[in-house]
């Protein structure tokens, strides 16, 4: 048997990554592995990510870094998005970090805790300008609150998020470090000192070393891929390779004449008589429908472009009328080539309108993902 499509992952490439960000900081670094690890795979990707240099990780959901808990993973973890009624005793029990935004939060671990016996390591969220995450209006009442039951806790960290640190030009993000700096001394001011500050994200990472402090959560980077390409530039330009490859095979190659009008909507019409291909990969898997015939798969050196509407579980391509391919034949669509002339993951999402995170993290389950190291 082999398989219908298949994601490659390159955690050579992973690990190289980390090594290209390294070289530029002193910051320790948080591999950023929630959504599966931006669909790469959770444990792998995390197990690759520690060997080659990261010291902490991080994911959005509870769930995530008990995942790693299971998997034998033991490094400090945070866990960054958990909204009030979350198994704070299982996190303690896990020793997971936890980061806190709201009071209630913060009671709900406080409760755990005393039911343990055993302290909470936290970090702090501050909302410094993105207004999603952290504390904002109701700092002053969390800094008295904290300051009653800090010896309850394990004040690890401070931190927040950047809203707009893919562009480099926009002055957002140094008002935004102003604002963390005012957060900050005011925890100095109570006598709180946490061990970790942490600010950036990748694209913070690659462009704004001032704001490093004493970690960077690394996401988009690690996976080697440009946070922003237009504002920021391609990903090898920072010493970055794509680690996803997403390969599929044809089911079907036909002839098909000039004038047809191709899948769902008859939207395509061919211009000549061709070679028809047909991509057992479709929407459910992550392709995203509307993506348009700026895209497409690569096979045997050539791109062959995508024709219509792309269904459920199949798009089609015109490989062109010259094609040597036969059903059955792996196409890559897209990722590492043998003479890089594939698409993109960047072409893909450009070709839907959407972002690279966007094309990674969705591609579905069912799509098994192979490990290369
Ligand atoms: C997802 C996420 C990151 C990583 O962002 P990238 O742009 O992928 O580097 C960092 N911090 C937080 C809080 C996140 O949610």
């Amino acid at each position: 048997m082999t398989y219908r499509a298949y994601v490659e992952i390159d955690l050579r490439a992973i690990a190289s990554n980390i090594a290209a960000v390294k070289r530029t900081t002193d910051a320790e670094i948080l591999a950023v592995v929630k959504a599966d690890a931006y669909g790469h795979g959770l444990v792998p990707v995390a197990q690759a990510a520690l060997t080659a240099g990261a010291s902490w990780l991080g994911v959005a959901l509870l769930e995530e870094a008990i995942t790693l808990r299971k998997a034998g993973i033991s490094h400090r973890t945070i866990a960054w998005l958990t909204p009030p009624g979350d198994d704070f005793e299982s996190a303690l029990k896990h020793d997971i970090d936890i980061s806190i935004s709201s009071l209630k939060v913060l009671h709900e671990v406080l409760a755990a805790s005393r039911a343990l016996g055993k302290k909470a390591r936290i970090h702090i969220e501050v909302d410094t300008g993105m207004r999603r995450g952290g504390f904002l209006g109701d700092w002053e009442t969390f800094l008295e609150e904290i300051l009653n039951v800090k010896d309850e806790l394990h004040i690890v960290g401070l931190w927040t998020h950047f809203a707009r640190a893919d562009e480099p030009e926009a002055h957002a993000t140094e008002d935004q470090i102003k604002e963390f700096e005012s957060f900050l001394s005011d925890l100095h001011s109570i006598g709180i000192e946490p061990e970790i500050i942490h600010l950036s994200n990748s694209a913070a990472t690659l462009t704004r070393p001032a704001a490093h402090r004493s970690m960077v959560r690394l996401g988009i980077a690690m996976y080697g891929l440009s946070p922003d390409i237009k504002t920021l530039g391609d990903a090898s330009q920072y010493s970055l390779k794509p680690a996803m490859t997403l390969k599929a095979k044809l089911s079907l190659v036909k002839h098909a004449p000039k004038g047809s009008a191709v899948g769902y909507g008859g939207t395509a019409i061919l211009e000549n008589d061709t070679i028809l291909g047909v991509v057992v990969l479709g929407y459910s898997d992550g392709i995203p429908r509307n993506s348009d015939a700026s895209t497409g798969i690569w096979f045997d050196g050539k791109r062959a472009p995508l024709v219509g509407r792309v269904s459920m579980d199949q798009f089609v391509v015109n490989l062109g009328s010259e094609s040597m391919a036969t059903s059955g034949d792996y196409v890559t669509v897209f990722g590492t080539t043998s003479d890089g002339t594939g698409y993109s993951i960047d072409e893909w999402a450009n070709a839907s309108s959407t972002i690279n995170y966007e094309i990674v993290t969705r591609i579905a389950s069912r799509v098994p993902r192979i490990y290369l190291n």
